[in-house]
């Protein structure tokens, strides 16, 4: 931190317990909750993204049975594939921002969101 001389360091948050002006500022919430969304997005993505794939797939293949059986397996397989990853990758990002902007809620209104780094104590600060 700064040790400039600054007249308004009296503004400065300090530790209620010692009084520090070395304070942290926490983000448990944020961060957990974009890790918990990215996952359940990752999740949720995938599977919906599979089964829209799986309904392309059949239409594909329907479609493909003029084709060599070989060519409509392919497709499927890529398609399914494709579709899997894709929905996967969108439903993580989607994931992540909900999670965050749930868990930035979480940390500004329940959890600890400042720790002393002098004496550790944690409290909560709107
Ligand atoms: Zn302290």
């Amino acid at each position: 931190m700064t040790t400039k001389k600054n007249s308004t360091s009296s503004q400065r948050e300090r530790c209620p317990k010692c009084k520090s002006v070395s304070i942290q500022n926490l983000r448990t919430g944020t961060k957990v909750g974009a890790t918990v969304g990215a996952t359940a997005g990752a999740i949720g993505g995938y599977a919906s993204a599979t089964a829209g794939a799986t309904a392309g797939a059949v239409a594909g293949a329907a479609i493909g049975s003029f084709v060599p059986v070989i060519g409509t397996m392919v497709g499927a397989t890529v398609g399914t594939i494709t579709g899997g990853i894709l929905g996967a990758l969108t439903g993580a990002t989607a994931g992540t921002a909900v999670g965050a902007t749930a868990g930035k809620a979480i940390d500004d209104n329940i959890l600890d969101n400042r720790k002393c780094l002098n004496c550790g104590f944690t409290w909560h600060k709107d």
